[in-house]
């Protein structure tokens, strides 16, 4: 029986299987993670060592695969409009990419990629899909998934459309995918404040993008009001969302069998956050 996978985007310092344990110990049964630091271009290449560690802890707690969802660097720009940053981020992508794979990963999360006013957003929109082709075709498993985004900046992948139309692009559509995080989809302008509104947001990313490519979720609520374009996470029920658009989700049974990953601003009541969204599921069936 498929069920809901919750967790959250637990630490990887001291090594990538320590996450494992520490999504174990606040009651996830899904998780997020770096497999290198998010801050730098580069990082060691993982040892059989640590390989092995990670493959034993994610057997001994029980995790699966399809209930992480590895999130990759921000500093890579897969839309960059400038060849040698982009070809630099295209190598960092393939980078992580192929970590995941020797990891036995198969999904990894990345935010689209900014045009940083250089060019227009469908141009770079086209170069995302063309970084995730190129990447695709050097690597085997590892599904792409990617991010909706608050739309900061010159950040792409803040409208259900600019997700459509990569995927458009992408060859391999079996190995492309996206997560849609609350926060970001509240201040890209998607309302989830009411059931009607969660409702009418998924119906509108149903037939943008389509269910059958929702590969994940960030559950954020969200510091800043509808439609800001500014990402500022908050815990479950805190913020401008409110508690009825997760209560939502863990009782459609759409999002089944991905891996929802907490992303909120306390990791000290993780464990109480994950124990509620569980609560909502228990509270219907
Ligand atoms: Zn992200
Ligand atoms: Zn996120």
């Amino acid at each position: 029986m498929t069920d809901y996978l919750v967790g959250a985007h637990v630490s990887a310092a001291g090594g990538v299987d320590k996450a494992v344990a520490r999504a174990h110990e606040i009651g996830a049964n899904a998780f997020a993670l770096f497999t290198k630091n998010q801050r730098q271009w580069t990082a060691k290449p993982l040892t059989d060592e640590t390989i092995r560690l990670f493959r034993a802890a994610c057997q001994r707690y029980r995790f699966t695969p399809e209930q992480i969802l590895p999130h990759d660097s921000y500093l890579i720009n897969l839309g960059h409009p400038e060849k040698d940053k982009l070809d630099k981020s295209r190598a960092a992508f393939l980078d992580e990419l192929q970590r995941c794979e020797q990891l036995g990963l198969t999904l990894l999360n990345f935010h689209p990629g900014s045009h940083l006013r250089m060019i227009s957003e469908e141009d770079c929109l086209d170069i995302i899909a063309e970084s995730i082709n190129e990447a695709l075709s050097q690597t085997t498993g590892v599904t792409a998934v990617i991010e909706n985004t608050a739309g900061q900046g010159s950040n792409l992948g803040y409208r259900f459309e600019h997700l459509a139309r990569i995927i458009e692009q992408v060859d391999d559509k079996t190995r492309v995918g996206v997560c849609i995080d609350t926060c970001h989809a509240f201040a890209g302008g998607y309302d989830l404040r009411t059931a009607g509104a969660c409702e009418a947001t998924f119906a509108e990313f149903s037939d943008v993008v389509g269910f059958e490519y929702l590969r994940g979720m960030h559950l954020n609520d969200a510091k800043v009001s509808l439609g800001s374009r500014k990402d500022r996470h908050h815990s479950l029920g805190e913020g401008e969302i409110g508690a009825e658009a997760f209560r939502f989700i863990m009782q459609d049974a759409r999002f089944k069998g991905i891996p929802m990953v907490l992303e909120t601003i306390d990791p000290a009541i993780w464990d109480q956050e994950i124990a509620w969204l569980r609560s909502c599921t228990s509270a219907v069936s």
